[in-house]
């Protein structure tokens, strides 16, 4: 039996590099961003969220010193034996049950993926209701405007979103998309690794769209005002959902092909098209999106970004603590502050990418009360 905390270790790296060098414009600067991140796995992980480890890459302190105001926590059920990004086969073994009973998780969660992602999100509300001068759970647009009020006075608060890693959550019920809604979730991919009931993921090996069930559980998830994203979705199944839709989705960690060509990246075209439906597009910090994990080569990706969707529809989506090996973790984020002012990038941008789009989405996007 492995210890919990040395199997996540195992997965979630930051690469060795001496401290980051910030110029003292980028000091200013960041201080005064207004901060969000549409992506990171940590509730996977056997972690007291509150407390501030040195492993891993994500935690409330962490967040803090990176002057971290938003992050989306999403939760992962189930991830193939022999993961990769060209093709997974749906009935390969799932390496996620194991970490489950090595992590003493309830035996309810060790065969059912509902209640695998509600267990995580339980860790989210537990943190909101223990630790409320650090940390708020966001569940409305009234919640956002809360938080925002509460955050003038209280700026080391972090306000946190709950969302999934693939409907496979959902157990083929339909009737699960309100009962994790109840449990806080507000935004809901559609697939991960492998195909699934609602269709084919980018490294899965059918590459089909939307099934029947797929387009049932749009339309309840759009009634109820979960934000959709499309990430590890295949390319048919973005088409699909752009064109059964016109409500606005996320791709919440991602890069682009046009700027690191790779099977993780669907085609600049499309995601040109999600933005222009009023999309967000959450630029992740590891190699398989962005070719590289340095600030530097984070920044690049966000400037390529940028000229391709227009800088309005580019945000921050780490994938921190998703079994990636990052440049950094989230308390070092201001040398990509640093970055994206080297590479030239104005700072009323930098100020929409680093989080601004986020919160302007969230505040469109989320329900009202
Ligand atoms: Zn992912």
């Amino acid at each position: 039996m492995v210890a919990p905390s040395l199997l996540e270790k195992q997965f979630n790296l930051i690469s060795k590099h001496a401290p980051f060098i910030v110029s003292e414009e980028a000091q200013k600067l960041h201080r005064n961003l207004f901060i969000g991140d549409l992506h990171a796995d940590s509730t996977l992980w056997d972690r007291n969220l509150s407390n501030q480890h040195n492993f891993g890459h994500v935690d409330i302190p962490r967040l803090q010193k990176g002057n971290v105001a938003l992050q989306m926590f999403t939760t992962v059920s189930k991830v193939p034996q022999g993961l990769n990004y060209e093709r997974n086969e749906t009935s390969a073994n799932d390496r996620i049950t194991a970490l489950a009973v090595i992590q003493g998780w309830p035996v309810k969660t060790w065969n059912n993926l509902t209640e695998r992602v509600i267990y995580q999100a339980k860790k989210i509300q537990r943190i909101a209701k223990k630790d409320s001068d650090n940390f708020m759970l966001v569940l409305s647009q009234s919640d956002l405007e809360k938080f925002i009020n509460k955050r003038k006075s209280n700026p080391n608060l972090v306000g946190g979103l709950i969302g999934t890693e693939g409907s496979h959550a959902l157990e083929g019920n339909l009737d699960n998309i309100q009962r994790l809604y109840s449990e806080g979730f507000r935004m809901m991919s559609l697939q991960h690794f492998f195909d699934n009931k609602l269709g084919g993921s980018l490294h899965g090996t059918t590459e089909q769209g939307l099934t029947k069930f797929g387009q049932e559980a749009i339309y309840e998830m759009l009634r109820l005002k979960i934000i959709i994203d499309v990430s590890h979705s295949s390319e048919n199944v973005v088409k699909d959902v752009l064109n059964l839709t016109t409500q606005p989705l996320l791709v919440s960690h991602t890069g682009f092909n046009g700027h690191c060509p790779s099977p993780r990246n669907i085609d600049d075209s499309l995601m040109k098209e999600i933005a222009a439906r009023g999309g967000l597009i959450g630029i992740g910090y590891w190699d398989a999106a962005v070719c590289g994990n340095t600030p530097r080569e984070v920044a690049s990706a966000i400037q390529f970004g940028i000229k391709l969707v227009g800088v309005e529809h580019v945000a921050l989506g780490s994938d921190f603590d998703g079994a990636v090996l990052s440049g950094f973790d989230t308390s070092e984020l201001i040398a990509l502050t640093h970055e994206l002012l080297e590479a030239g990038i104005e700072e009323p941008q930098i100020r929409l990418v680093m989080g601004e789009n986020l919160l302007h989405f969230f505040e469109r996007n989320l329900p009202t009360k």
